[in-house]
């Protein structure tokens, strides 16, 4: 289907430069024949009356005649050019007296056209053919020129950025983590090493493979690493150079890529972001007929060249859902490897890998850093450790610690430290509630994540304070009680405004954002609610991405989600009020303790903690025993 595709694009095309050729053709050949015939036989020619031309004779002006069927040609003595003859021409006139007197005067050469169909083809051929094989081969090497490389208006010419590494010097080592990506491209490696071993048997070897995951997982770096261990070149290209706006360009690039590839076998060929040429054709997605046009040229190639010359193709996105379906079909990008979000192990070797060339303290224990980064990705974790580094340098040491680590984990998460932004004392007291709030439901909650650190300097990412929790461990599940623990400890914050200053502050939104999230999911996805029991409401459409999710329910039904949702986030927002309540000494303590400082650890939180709870029981015995 898609080779076809190509081919009508292809005689679409011939069809119009024919119809081109033979319009401008025509108009020539009706203005531009007499002018032609006269050059061709050096003749500047003009019409005369039969009265002028028997005037001529008989003055005597005429030195040569030529009699045809249809004309008298007229050469008169007088020329005042020698290199373009005047001639001229009028009807022929059967009349005996014209042949008596040019027979009288013998200056005169009289002679008859020996007409022939020989000339009549000739003719033919000069006045019709020609022209239009002249303008075709000019349209045919134009046509050429503008989709070819080095195009004459630039425009087909391959300037994409086609970047091609003769070694590229990653190798497996390189690549943190990710076992399972790594086990599928091995094979991919020996392949390229070895082809013969696979031809031999008749094994067909993957022309492409797709690598899917978020950003910042290692895609690149993995199709790289391929290139470097196998020991090939590695030409790499993002999908949306290949699409601009002039439709055939793509089409034409994908063409030029795929020929210097051929040359360079064997060779990998990495298309980044795959999805910007790739989407499906279908009109879901919205259509585009450059983009189209480079898909199919994509397709075209991939069926075309043979793959035990040793050309792999690997493409990665982060969207395989709007990935057209001949794209992943045998033949094609039919291995798709997974490169996810690095779990506790992955992240700590990919720290590893990245601070094998920095110098560290003793202080330093990546584990700690690992569990605090959950959800980052290999490119967020380069970058932490980077950033500590470049945070020791700033501090005048010579090595790394724990404490820069986590310094970059928090710029990472929540953006640098704005300490130009002073804040004033009213704010910055419901600032310091609104985070101990929050903090002080995680030790109240049985489920909670514990505190880190608790801190009411503003960050550049518009937080004005933030209180960061790590979890005790890893976990790939997440209970039900673990789920509201994290609601009732969002809700916190505004819980807190609310008790203590009796109103609310704008600086919840992002917590009511994630609250409401969590919420939903647990109703709509995890079957958590009363309401909906086990009934699945929504999909996870873009799961690399953002993780955005459809609804697959009725209006009426999705009415009642909104409500579920709604009133599980008020019992939630009451628990929180009434645990703060039930502890507003502790509350109040930590606040003041907070203010004062800006910034407090966990271990200082859980000691005013335990000490406010500890005067608490002893009055209550005290009390008791009253
Ligand atoms: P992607 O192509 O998936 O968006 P990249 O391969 O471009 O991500 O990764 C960006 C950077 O992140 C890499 O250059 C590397 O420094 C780091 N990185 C990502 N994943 C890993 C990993 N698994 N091991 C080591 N470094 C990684």
């Amino acid at each position: 289907m898609d080779n076809n595709d190509r081919k009508d694009n292809k005689k679409g095309f011939n069809i119009g430069r024919f119809m081109i050729v033979l319009i401008v053709a025509l108009v020539l050949t009706y203005f531009g024949s007499t002018f032609l015939k006269s050059c061709i036989k050096n003749y500047t020619t003009s019409e005369i009356t039969y009265t002028k031309f028997i005037q001529m004779v008989k003055n005597n002006e005429v030195k040569e005649v030529e009699y045809s069927s249809t004309r008298i040609t007229i050469v008169p003595k007088e020329q005042k050019n020698d290199k373009m003859k005047i001639s001229y021409y009028t009807g022929y006139i059967y009349d005996e007296e014209t042949f008596k007197l040019l027979k009288d005067n013998p200056d005169i050469q009289v002679s008859a056209a020996v007409e022939e169909n020989k000339s009549g083809v000739m003719d033919f051929i000069l006045m019709y053919i020609l022209p239009f094989i002249l303008i075709w081969l000019l349209l045919g090497f134009l046509a050429r020129k503008m989709s070819g490389s080095g195009g004459m208006l630039g425009v087909g010419k391959s300037n994409a950025k086609i970047y091609k590494e003769q070694k590229t010097g990653v190798t497996f080592a390189d690549v943190a983590g990710q076992d399972e990506a790594k086990e599928s491209v091995r094979e991919i490696v020996d392949f390229l090493h070895n082809p013969a071993k696979y031809t031999e048997i008749g094994a067909k070897l993957p022309k492409g493979a797709l690598l899917v995951g978020p950003p910042g997982t290692g895609k690149t770096l993995l199709a790289k690493a391929v290139a470097g261990e196998a020991g090939v070149p590695f030409f790499s290209l993002s999908g949306s150079d290949f699409v601009e706006m002039f439709v055939g360009v793509g089409a034409s690039r994908v063409r030029d890529l795929f020929k210097q590839a051929q040359q360079s076998a064997p060779c990998i060929i990495f298309i980044d972001e795959i999805d910007a040429i790739g989407k499906s054709r279908d009109s879901r997605y919205g259509g585009n007929d450059e983009r189209e046009q480079t898909l199919n040229q994509l397709l075209a190639e991939m069926d075309g060249f043979d793959s035990s010359k040793g050309v792999l193709i690997m493409a990665a996105t982060n969207r395989p859902e709007v990935l057209d379906k001949a794209l992943l079909r045998p033949g094609r990008f039919d291995r798709r490897i997974i490169v996810d979000k690095p779990d506790l192990k992955g992240r700590l070797e990919t720290l590893r890998v990245h601070s094998k060339d920095v110098r560290m303290d003793d202080t330093v224990d990546l584990d700690a850093i690992a569990l605090a980064t959950a959800g980052a990705v290999g490119s967020d974790l380069a970058n932490i450790i980077n950033e500590a580094a470049i945070n020791a340098v700033k501090c005048r040491r010579i090595a790394v610690n724990q404490e820069d680590l986590f310094e970059s984990v928090e710029v990472v998460i929540a953006g640098k430290e704005k300490k130009d932004r002073i804040l004033g004392e009213e704010e910055k007291r419901m600032v310091a509630y609104h985070e101990v709030g929050h903090a002080l439901i995680t030790c109240l909650m049985k489920h909670a994540e514990p505190v880190q650190k608790i801190t009411i300097v503003p960050r550049t990412m518009g937080s004005l304070g933030y209180t960061m929790q790590v979890p005790e461990e890893e976990k790939f599940l997440q209970t039900k009680d673990e789920l509201i623990a994290r609601i009732v400890t969002l809700l916190g914050g505004r819980a807190a405004e609310e008790i203590v200053f009796n109103t609310a502050t704008s600086g919840a939104s992002n917590d009511i954002e994630r609250a409401t999230k969590i919420a939903r999911t647990m109703v709509s996805q995890l079957g958590m609610s009363e309401e909906f029991g086990l009934m699945g409401l929504e999909t996870v459409e873009n799961q690399y991405l953002d993780g955005r999710s459809v609804l697959n329910c009725s209006d009426k039904t999705a009415s009642r989600l909104d409500e579920e949702v709604n009133r599980m986030l008020k019992e939630y927002y009451e628990k929180a009020k009434s645990l703060l309540s039930e502890n507003i000494m502790c509350l109040d303590r930590v606040a003041e303790y907070l203010i004062e400082k800006e910034t407090i650890t966990g271990k200082e939180f859980m000691e005013i903690v335990n000490q406010v709870k500890g005067t608490d029981e002893n009055k209550e015995a005290e009390a008791d025993n009253d």
